[in-house]
């Protein structure tokens, strides 16, 4: 099943202003790639037509849903989806989808199909090849790689290679052949689809100067949560303690504050340092090795379930391989 959601992949440039527009993608795509014919019997279907921004939690649980009504007439699913946004439908779906029988691998190009430098084609071809494999997890495929989806940071707005998986190895590669890392996720009980999304979070990135005003705003607010992105291992000031204050009250308040780092890999570590230290004994946590993208989604999902004061413990703990256990 070929599921498209919207985006570059299947819009056409439009004058005068050549702003891309959505497309009639399911009648289309088999005409531009008819090659994916011989990989698998294909039943295109379009579930949206949005650029990636414009997806939230309303989609993923349909996108989560049709996926899951497909388990009997499909071996496989292809999502074809902005690439923008994609990192974070991919986190969604693999806490939404649990014990996969099968691949949902998301796809999507920087360059239209009707692009004569388009790399739509091949992120097509190698997205249907691999949702005939037995990576039974939700993935992302693109240009010649396969990450698990929550895994994936869009890395670049202008190169081919889009995304990266900073903290895990791919499961896939195609080159000369297909090399499969052997890495995926084993179901441990019955395909289910469940859950709901909390999306009022704060997302705030912690600059130098920062008094702590904005963390202080928040508690008028309706916000269950604070994902704060910080220096380093999640470092905050030490020697003007405002930032970690605000800490305080935001948890004091029944709030859940939970520290990123601002760098592209590696992980949050509230031991190492005294600012990451003065954090959790201000009652913040760490996202470990989580994307930003992963740990925001985890956030709102667990949110959309359980009361914000019992996150933290369940934070950690991986649904779906996101993050590497401590
Ligand atoms: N703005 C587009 C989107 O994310 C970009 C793309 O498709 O790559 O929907």
């Amino acid at each position: 099943m070929l599921l498209h959601t919207g985006g570059t992949l299947g819009m056409r440039p439009r004058q005068p202003d050549q702003a891309l527009a959505p497309d009639e993608f399911g009648s289309t795509v088999l005409e531009y790639v008819p090659e994916l014919n011989e990989l698998a019997d294909i039943e295109p279907r379009v579930l949206f037509n949005l650029d990636s921004t414009d997806l939230g939690p309303v989609h993923w649980k349909a996108l989560a849903r049709a996926v899951f009504e497909a388990r009997d007439q499909c071996d496989g699913v292809v999502i074809s989806h902005g690439t923008d946004a994609l990192s974070y439908t991919a986190a969604a779906l693999s806490f939404l989808l649990r014990n996969l029988p099968f691949p949902v691998v998301l796809t999507a190009s920087q360059r239209p199909l009707a692009d004569i430098h388009t790399d739509g084609r091949a992120n097509l071809v190698g997205a249907v090849d691999l949702a005939c494999s037995n990576i039974r997890e939700v993935s992302v495929y693109f240009s010649g790689l396969l990450f698990r989806g929550n895994r994936v940071v869009k890395r670049s707005t202008f190169a081919f290679g889009a995304f990266h998986s900073p903290n895990f190895p791919p499961l896939a590669e195609i080159g000369t052949e297909i090399r499969i890392s052997g890495k995926s996720l084993v179901a441990q009980g019955e395909f289910e689809c469940s859950g709901d999304f909390d999306a009022r979070l704060a997302v705030v990135w912690l600059q130098p100067g920062n008094d702590g005003g904005v963390l202080r705003a928040l508690l008028e607010t309706d916000v269950f949560g604070v994902l704060l992105v910080a220096p380093g291992m999640g470092n905050v000031p030490v020697e003007d303690t405002a930032v970690a204050d605000a800490i305080r009250a935001l948890v004091g308040s029944g709030r859940i504050v939970a520290m990123a780092t601002q760098s592209a890999s590696g992980n949050v570590d509230l031991t190492r340092y005294v600012g990451g230290r003065l954090a959790a004994s201000s009652g913040a946590v760490g996202i470990g090795d989580m994307t930003l993208e992963a740990a925001s989604v985890k956030l709102m999902f667990l949110a959309g379930s359980f009361a914000p004061a019992t996150i933290a413990a369940r934070l950690l703990e991986p649904i779906a391989g996101e993050v590497t256990p401590p």
